[in-house]
């Protein structure tokens, strides 16, 4: 079922979950293990992340450095199709417009689509430090909204190549949306004003970036209906467990943790994973009662505190 038929059909809360890809050379029992550990909790749909190839340096036993460049997780296609096929759920596909052309962009669509996989989430991705070099016969998309324009357009059966009587795919797409305002936008107005491009182009729903004051989320809500956005814009939810978090989230996710929380976690470092689980659930329980489409977790390759958050839901 499509993401938009959940949230359409819904009777009771919806908790999607978002998990990443072994590291190249591992088990997919890792994946499969953190799947089984949510099904208690009835995911409406599973995430996987995508990842582009990146340039790693490894410094040899002679001093000489070596540079390399691989996907540090493939395989998003693949746990997408386990996932579904093994245990019933939903998943969504994340697509990269970075480190793909278009034409290896419509080959994953064509295979999600033999694999009875419906849901994508377009994004552009921030592998900003490989480029890789391409055929210039060979067509790119660059934005997040140019990946949405190409998947509706296979969804009407046009395809790269003039194929005739092609058949139409069928695709829900998701976006990201920044309630604290994507790093490289000049305002969150500019940003909500790309988001919107997004939705116009095709996208059937919005999951935002993790975000620790819901007052943001609220706020962002509320901007995108102004601006006319009118589909569903589900939350995301990060658990924190360690006290480094407080300064790497920040880096690397460009948001903001309250003054609250971070004064009940520096009194109390030794207590981090109760604080962690009691302000993502305090959080939770507060989207939950303002009826949002859904609530997302970011789990990525730990579900263990999720877990505890929902338990205490229940
Ligand atoms: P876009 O929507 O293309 O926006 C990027 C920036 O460009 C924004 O600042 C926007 O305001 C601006 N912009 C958009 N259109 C225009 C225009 N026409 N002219 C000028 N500026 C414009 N990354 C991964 O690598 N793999 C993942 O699996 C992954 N999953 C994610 C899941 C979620 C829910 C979220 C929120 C993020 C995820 N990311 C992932 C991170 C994401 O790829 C980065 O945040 C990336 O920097 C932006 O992606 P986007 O799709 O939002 O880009």
């Amino acid at each position: 079922m499509k993401v938009i038929e959940h949230i359409d059909k819904a009777t009771s809360p919806l908790f999607s979950f978002e998990i990443v890809p072994p590291p190249r050379g591992k088990n997919i029992s890792a994946v499969t293990d953190i799947v089984k550990k949510l099904l208690p909790f009835n995911p409406s749909w599973v995430d996987v992340t995508a990842h582009s190839a990146g340039a790693y340096y490894n410094e040899k036993s002679d001093g000489s450095v070596e540079r390399k460049i691989y996907k540090k997780r493939p395989g998003t296609v693949g746990i997408c199709g386990v996932i579904q096929n093994r245990f019933k759920i939903d998943t969504v596909t994340h697509l990269l417009t970075q480190g793909f052309t278009k034409e290896e962009t419509e080959d994953a669509l064509i295979e999600l689509n033999y694999l009875g996989i419906h849901n994508v989430l377009a994004l552009r991705g921030d592998a900003l430090n490989y480029n890789k070099k391409y055929d210039l016969s060979r067509k790119r998309n660059f934005y997040a909204k140019d990946l949405v324009e190409q998947i509706s357009d296979v969804n009407k059966g046009v395809y790269l190549d003039d194929i005739s009587n092609s058949f139409p795919l069928d695709f829900c797409v998701g976006v990201a949306g920044y309630p604290e305002k994507h790093f490289e936008a000049p305002n969150l107005a500019t940003d909500i004003h790309y988001l919107k491009q997004k939705v116009d182009a095709g996208a059937d729903y919005i999951v935002t970036q993790m975000f620790f004051d819901n007052s943001k989320y609220f706020e962002f809500v509320d901007k995108c209906r102004e601006a006319g956005i009118t589909v569903p814009i589900v939350p995301g939810i990060k658990v924190i467990k360690r006290m480094n978090q407080f300064s790497n989230v920040p880096r690397h996710f460009y948001v903001d943790f309250p003054d609250e929380f971070v004064a009940e976690a520096h009194e109390n470092p030794d207590h981090i994973i109760e604080i962690g689980i009691n302000w993502a659930r305090k959080q939770t329980e507060e989207l939950l009662n303002a009826n949002v489409p859904s609530v997302h977790f970011y789990v990525m390759n730990d579900c263990d505190n999720v877990s505890k958050v929902l338990k205490g839901l229940y």
